[in-house]
């Protein structure tokens, strides 16, 4: 029930959503159906294109899969004609107040614009080449993905750092497409990803023909996922290193182990004889820095072993975009999310707070319970559209639950691969290539989920070639 846009803008009340990724655009797809002509909904995105993560660790190993993760961000592809509502990017939301946000760019005339209720869908940032650098166009996104595809395949040994679903994704995607590159995965966990239980070594994990453990929670992630990622490492030649973790130099230039500063060269005495021995070699230090190395650089670990690789990939180091919460109330923070209530509105511990029910956070960027994933992000955006339609029409709200299905599933190049569903409390199922593969398609929901979540007047597709 939407009008044309015939009014003024000050004729609307404002709906606005800060990030047009999975929790935010979903929002706005659920909202549009409902909303009564007097609201418009403004998603707003720093960036000008929308991007898919569920694919871009092909896209950063793979030739062709660079131009099947992108699509621009405009409200032709976004809104039906006629609707009021816009998609304002490249735009950054640089400031939240009780009652407007400030943007980096003025839109209708000013950077200040008021809002009804605002849905912060900001989500989590990760190093390049894992996450478009947020200054990129699309078309330099898509040349930063030609460009690591180039180094990955001039590497000869490649080091991922952390084991989390990013490192074990990334790893089996190259371990898969460049079989005789040396891989080494470290992970600081007693398994991949973070298994619920700690994997003590009186205690061997369970296998995966076993029968399904009962949760009554959802769990970070069930050990016997943590198995079958180490089996399939195993068979695609990945070294696992776990219960270690990479010491990051102080240093930032490339620096032979012979010249470091002094609280380095103590750092490496300290670390025992693997060390030494590299010193007494001359062996370059890593330097900190990702990507192709100029040579075989030395990363050196908590334990004092020492690992050779000429590229680093940060597999780890998923940080909270929640900012612009933290400036102006750090109490609604919880770590490093955004604190939410149990119908996702922020909440705060300051008695001074602007949050006063007028806010919700969703998604990647929200303390809500889950696994920080699509399905999260989803149903997060669908219990909110619905309580801003509540909260219109007068109705009580709803409360966010989990739902009764959880899972996540990750692949390690086009054949393999594991994940793990919950079913609510009658527990976890955990599958391995088989399940993997066939669930997720060889797009991964690229047509279904990424394009036909863009329901504008504008229709566009994204070819595959298979
Ligand atoms: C490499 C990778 C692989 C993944 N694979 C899977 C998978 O296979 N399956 C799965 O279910 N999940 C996967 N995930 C997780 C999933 O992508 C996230 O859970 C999901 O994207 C969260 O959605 P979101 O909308 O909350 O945040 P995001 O997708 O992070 O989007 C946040 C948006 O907010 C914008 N933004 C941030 N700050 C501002 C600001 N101040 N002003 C304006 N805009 C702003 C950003 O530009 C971005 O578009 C993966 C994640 C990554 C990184």
């Amino acid at each position: 029930m939407t009008t044309a846009l015939t009014s003024t803008p000050e004729a609307y009340q404002n709906i606005v959503i800060i990030g047009a990724s999975i929790a935010g655009h979903e929002t706005a797809n659920h909202l549009v159906p409902n909303l009564p002509g007097t609201y418009r909904i403004l998603l707003i995105d720093a960036r000008g294109f929308a991007w898919w993560p569920i694919t871009i660790l092909r896209a950063v190993v793979v030739p062709g899969w660079e131009d099947k993760v992108s699509i621009p961000l405009t409200t032709e592809r976004v809104f039906k004609k006629g609707s009021p509502h816009q998609v304002i990017a490249p735009n950054k939301v640089l400031q939240l107040k009780a009652d407007s946000v400030i943007l980096e760019k003025p839109f209708e005339g000013s950077t200040e614009i008021p809002f009804f209720r605002c849905v912060i869908a900001t989500g989590a940032s990760q190093e390049l080449p894992t996450m478009p650098a947020w200054d990129d166009s699309e078309d330099q996104f898509v040349e930063s993905l030609r460009r690591s595809q180039r180094d990955i395949e001039r590497a000869t040994k490649v080091v991922v750092i952390g084991g989390g679903a990013v490192g074990v994704e990334i790893a089996g995607e190259i371990a898969s497409h460049h079989p005789n590159k040396k891989m080494t995965l470290i992970h600081k966990d007693y398994g991949l990803l973070q298994p619920t239980v700690p994997l003590a070594k009186s205690e061997p994990l369970k296998t995966i023909s076993e029968k399904v453990i009962h949760s009554y929670s959802s769990p970070p992630t069930d050990p016997r996922l943590s198995l079958e990622l180490q089996r399939i490492c195993d068979e695609l030649g990945i070294e696992v290193i776990l219960s270690d973790r990479v010491i990051m130099p102080s240093s930032s230039p490339t620096t032979p182990i012979s010249e470091l500063s002094e609280s380095q060269s103590e750092l490496a005495s300290e670390l025992g004889s693997t060390s030494a021995s590299a010193l007494q070699k001359g062996k370059v230090a890593w330097d900190g820095s990702f990507g192709l190395q100029p040579q075989i650089v030395h990363l050196t670990l908590e334990s004092g072993k020492t690992v050779e690789a000429d590229y680093v990939y940060p597999g780890c180091g998923m940080r909270p975009n929640s900012q612009i919460v933290k400036n102006v109330d750090p109490g609604a923070l919880d770590g490093g999310l955004i604190r939410v209530d149990k119908h996702l509105k922020v909440q705060s511990t300051s008695p001074d707070s602007i949050f006063a029910s007028q806010v919700y956070a969703i998604g990647d960027v929200c303390s809500c319970p889950g696994l920080k994933i699509a399905h999260g992000a989803l149903w997060g955006a669908q219990k909110t559209a619905t309580n801003i339609m509540n909260e219109i029409k007068g109705k009580v709200l709803s409360e966010y639950s989990l739902g009764w299905l959880s899972g996540l599933s990750l692949p390690m190049g086009m054949n393999e691969g594991a994940g793990m569903i919950t079913f609510g409390w009658l527990g976890t199922w955990v599958f391995g290539s088989k399940w993997t593969v066939r669930m997720r398609g060889k797009t991964s929901g690229t047509e279904r989920h990424f394009v036909g979540r863009f329901k504008g007047e504008q229709e566009f597709e994204i070819k595959f070639d298979f």
